[in-house]
């Protein structure tokens, strides 16, 4: 029986739009979605029974049908049922590196790794695209987990257009232990606050679209302009969240007094990252502002970005 051991990369939002409502409920969204190489490590193996048990090293991580590397699992057994007779369940083995509820995508990098996991032991010969089409189903973070690199991403996030990779680039994530954000409280405070300067005409939503696709910062990423990169990171969560966390407003200040090119939430927080030009820079980076918060809650990662979405570790028979 095949396992297969598989890397996946959290994300930072270099970019994050609220434009509109959409029909079903979600945002109408365009952001820049960027890999980073802090990653979580999924074991996936055929179990020979009918279940889909989930395991996991982090007491923050849920064991049963929410999770969403289960669901992710339980899609596959629902769309290949001819398959998942005859090789029958999974057990899945989650080694959680990258901080939960943290505005990371974690759990949606652990759906992705599903996806490409089973796509792999069932030998069903799914194209990305075809992957990245069921990933849609499940979440709107899934699809960008699977290819990852940096890419522009619109509609709920679903909608992929990758540009040119940046690489070299390291950044500082911090995040307090003892605080975490409610993706959902984040975007309802947003649309409560926000609500009057939605745009729903379709017209209106491709035309924000395309000024993002020829904005200075998407020119800076493909000119690999670094110090610009750090000076144009946009993240309209950062109005409600900071407002409402003193606590992160003061850590991206922190950061800010530090060199760096930049420093932005990511997502709907908690965490703040500095975009470094250097391991060097990141590093000392990291240390002021460890000395200038002081507080034993405050836990720090220091990580290159990524060029890749999920990679297959190792396999066995
Ligand atoms: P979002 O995609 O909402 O921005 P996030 O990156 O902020 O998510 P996650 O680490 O994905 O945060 O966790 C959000 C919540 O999802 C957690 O509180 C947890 O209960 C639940 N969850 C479900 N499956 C997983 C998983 N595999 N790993 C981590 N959390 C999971």
């Amino acid at each position: 029986m095949h396992s297969y051991s598989l890397i996946a990369p959290a994300k930072i939002n270099l970019h994050l739009e609220i434009i509109g409502d959409r029909p079903d409920g979600f945002h109408e969204l365009v952001m820049i979605l960027q890999s980073i190489e802090l990653a979580d490590r999924i074991d996936i193996q055929a179990n020979s029974t009918e279940s889909i048990s989930v395991h996991a090293n982090h007491p923050q991580v849920p064991l049963d049908k929410t999770n969403l590397a289960y669901r992710a699992a339980k899609l596959m057994c629902e769309a290949f049922p001819d398959v998942y007779n005859n090789f029958g369940g999974v057990d899945i083995i989650i080694k959680k590196n990258i901080p939960v509820a943290a505005g990371l995508a974690g759990g949606s990098a652990n759906a992705a790794a599903v996806l490409v996991g089973i796509n792999m032991m069932w030998e069903l010969g799914l194209t990305q695209p075809e992957l990245q089409n069921l990933a849609a189903r499940l979440g709107s973070d899934i699809p960008f987990c699977i290819s990852g690199g940096t890419a522009i991403a619109t509609g709920r996030g679903e909608k992929l257009d990758p540009i040119q990779d940046l690489t070299n680039l390291w950044v500082v994530l911090a995040k307090y232990s003892n605080l975490s954000v409610s993706t959902a409280w984040a975007y309802q405070t947003y649309r409560q606050q926000y609500g009057n300067t939605y745009v729903s005409d379709a017209e209106k939503i491709k035309s924000r679209t395309a000024k993002l696709h020829s904005s200075p910062l998407v020119s800076a990423i493909i000119h690999k302009q670094t110090k610009e990169i750090g000076k144009l990171l946009y993240n309209d969560l950062e109005k409600v969240v900071l407002p409402e966390y003193p606590q992160v407003a003061q850590l991206r200040s922190a950061f800010a007094e530090t060199e760096i090119l930049g420093t932005m939430m990511s997502g709907s927080g908690p965490t703040v990252f500095a975009l470094c030009e250097s391991e060097k820079q990141a590093l000392i980076s990291k240390q002021k502002v460890k000395e200038a918060i002081n507080d034993p809650n405050l836990d720090f990662w220091v990580t290159k970005l990524s060029s890749g979405g999920i990679q297959v570790g190792s396999t066995c028979k």
